[in-house]
């Protein structure tokens, strides 16, 4: 179901948003050589209290961990682990998100620990750049497919695979509510946006194929070919001036 929000609404969204930001930021400044991924959701999770929010990805659909930490070439659902260590080189997806008020906040970015290939940063820096192409078409009288098909485009012309079985989605209330919101599409199919919708866009996008399976943790989902993948997400409100980033600090 796809519900547009009243101002009251998204000024409650935006205090979630604003939570959910923080977190990230600080748990991506944890990012380094030596840091488990249990570290770093602990620091998101301390966080996230200290607000006075919830981590609302914690025991969703049974997941266990404040934040998703997904290294290399897993691309989503990473569970945190103290046995997972970070090292040097590595490509470090955070993605995590706070309930408060009774609404959601939802974001994701990856992080460098240390020094990255060249390789490694292109791809980053492209994923983080498509998110920003997809924003630009949130806008209200267009339709869902402008979004994807601005993701895909950009990523294609570099090279890299967008992920299909993966999208993102409407948020409010609930952290996973209509439209879903696919990282391709065409221009001028899909639903039309309008002014109150709340969607969080999060392209995944991968070094090589675009084909993922889950580890038999039942949560890790990874790229098939072994190579790299990123994403990048912030949430969204379509509004009659244009989109606004609840995301961004
Ligand atoms: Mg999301």
């Amino acid at each position: 179901m796809i519900v547009l929000k009243t101002s009251r609404e998204l000024a409650l969204m935006k205090e979630a948003c604003r939570i959910s930001a923080e977190a990230l930021k600080i748990a991506g400044q944890a990012v380094e050589p030596g840091v488990t991924t249990a570290q770093i959701d602990k620091i998101a999770y301390d966080y996230i209290i200290s607000q006075g929010a919830q981590p609302n990805f914690l025991h969703l659909y049974g997941f266990p961990a404040t934040a998703c930490i997904s290294i290399n070439e897993e691309v989503i659902h990473g569970i945190p682990s103290e046995s997972r260590v970070i090292k040097e080189g590595d490509l470090v997806s955070i993605d995590l998100g706070a309930k408060i008020n009774g609404y959601n906040g939802d974001n994701a970015a990856t992080f460098a620990a240390g020094k990255i290939s060249p390789e490694a940063k292109r791809l980053c820096d492209t994923t983080r750049e498509a998110l920003y192409e997809g924003i630009k078409k949130a806008v209200a009288g267009g339709r869902i497919g402008d979004i994807g098909s601005a993701v895909a485009g950009y990523c294609e012309q570099r090279g890299y695979s967008v992920v299909r079985d993966y999208t993102g989605h409407g948020i409010g209330a609930k952290l996973h509510e209509g439209p879903e919101v696919p990282n391709f599409g065409t221009p001028g199919r899909g639903i039309r946006l309008l002014p109150g919708m709340t969607i969080a866009i999060e392209p995944m996008i991968n070094e090589g194929r675009a084909q993922v399976k889950t580890l038999s943790d039942g949560w890790t989902v990874k790229t098939v070919d072994g190579k790299l993948s990123a994403h990048f997400e912030h949430t969204v409100a379509i509004t009659q001036d244009g989109p606004v980033i609840l995301t961004e600090l």
